[in-house]
């Protein structure tokens, strides 16, 4: 049960903390039966929205246990960040996805086999169960993840886009960059020569004999003839903050609901108006469960509660910038995704009402997103860095 505020993630974060060494190492591939007990933190949903930043979890994490004997669980922490810059140094891949599922869901209405799978009736009892796991709760294990997208991809022969879709409708903690890009890796599409075959015996091993898979599954993956060709890589620019501001506007939004902790610096500069902005309508127009956008929209009013303004339209925004006489409002950058292309509108509804909207990177971010030009091999070597630096700067 994921309750959408800080309280609740900071419990199960501290419930989880003693089982984050080397138990995790050890026991994250087994799959418990929902509500046994599980192996692995079930942190996610509250990391999507930034409920908890990743920084905060790996210092948690450092008082109980020695950096080595928590490694397995960091690098999973970083995985996230990874596939954050990985994407958000190359936004033509998830316009590609957007583009290749458009073209997808029309014949996709007729298709059978896609149809019954959604049902939860695809032939497969595993896959069937998971699917109304996934309806039901908004989780899924890392381990049946991969499953559920193997057998989507390379036993049902399902598009894979049609599938990452399901997720980022279902998941509470659907995410554009590690839901697409985990999709293409399954799908042989992220690294030459490289996909994933779920096999029954790893499927009964690993959720100790619950799962056993009587219908026979794709014993060969499907290869892609070609990868697709990397596109250009590079950072988005953001603007610098300007020296002087007087009255600054702090807009949170649900990739960083609380981005206040490290986006103002010092307070007493300057006289802060908070205020939260959240679009149903874009949650509408991707079809997302209305569970996920409630978690979301739920995260940031935990945030602001009742002491600020949850704005909904960009028009609000603009006389909340009237009304208070604002000349700078702050962001934490919005990652490349469902929303990010309405940028250009706020940052145009702020400046018709007098003030400028800056977007800003945090610390964790700005160290890590450019190290992720290449594999995650490459990338890991930045978290001793980040550890020192972004956790306690000194
Ligand atoms: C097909 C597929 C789709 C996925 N879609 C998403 C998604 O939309 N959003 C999402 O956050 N994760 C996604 N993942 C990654 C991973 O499955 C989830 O992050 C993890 O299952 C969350 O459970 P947890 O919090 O208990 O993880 P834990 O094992 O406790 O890990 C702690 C945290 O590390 C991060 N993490 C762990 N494993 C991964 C991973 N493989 N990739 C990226 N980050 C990771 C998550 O933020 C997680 O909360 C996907 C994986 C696959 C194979």
């Amino acid at each position: 049960m994921h309750i959408p505020n800080r309280q609740s993630a900071l419990e199960v974060l501290h419930q989880f903390l003693p089982n984050a060494g080397k138990k995790y190492a050890l026991r994250r591939n087994y799959v418990s039966a929902q509500g046994k007990g599980a192996n692995v933190s079930g942190l996610s949903p509250w990391i999507r929205t930034r409920l908890l930043h990743e920084w905060e979890i790996i210092e948690y994490v450092l008082h109980q246990h020695s950096a080595s004997a928590a490694s397995k669980f960091i690098d999973e922490v970083c995985w996230r960040t990874y596939w954050k810059g990985w994407l958000q140094l190359r936004p033509a891949v998830w316009e590609q996805y957007l583009t290749e599922l458009n073209q997808m869901h029309e014949v996709s209405c007729n298709d059978t086999i896609y149809q019954a799978t959604l049902a939860g009736q695809s032939g497969i009892e595993c896959i069937d169960k998971w699917t109304q796991e996934l309806q039901q709760t908004g989780y899924l294990h890392n381990h049946v993840r991969m499953w559920y997208a193997s057998i989507w991809i390379h036993t049902l022969k399902l598009p894979w886009v049609l599938g990452a879709d399901l997720f980022m409708q279902n998941l509470l903690d659907g995410d554009p960059a590690s839901n697409t890009l985990s999709w293409r890796w399954v799908a042989g599409l992220h690294t030459k020569g490289k996909t994933y075959l779920a096999r029954p015996d790893n499927i009964r091993k690993f959720t100790r004999g619950r799962f056993e898979v009587k219908e026979s599954l794709a014993t060969e993956a499907i290869i892609p003839k070609d990868l697709p060709r990397q596109p250009p890589r590079s950072l988005p620019n953001l603007d610098p903050l300007p020296d002087k501001k007087s009255r600054v506007g702090v807009l949170l939004q649900e990739d960083d609901v609380c981005a206040l902790n490290w986006l103002i610096t010092n307070q007493d500069e300057v006289e802060i108006h908070i205020a939260g902005y959240f679009s149903a309508e874009v949650y509408a127009e991707n079809r997302i469960a209305p569970m996920v956008a409630q978690f979301r929209r739920e995260s940031l009013e935990s945030v602001l509660q009742l002491e600020h303004p949850l704005f909904k339209d960009f028009e609000s925004v603009g006389n909340w910038v009237t009304t208070n006489q604002l000349d700078t409002v702050l962001m934490a950058e919005v990652p490349i995704g469902i929303w990010n292309t309405k940028i250009q509108g706020l940052k145009t509804m702020i400046e018709a009402h007098g003030a400028k909207l800056y977007m800003q990177r945090c610390p964790w971010d700005a160290h890590f997103h450019p190290l992720a030009k290449a594999g995650f091999f490459r990338f890991k070597q930045g978290i001793p860095a980040a550890l020192d630096s972004v956790i306690s700067p000194s």
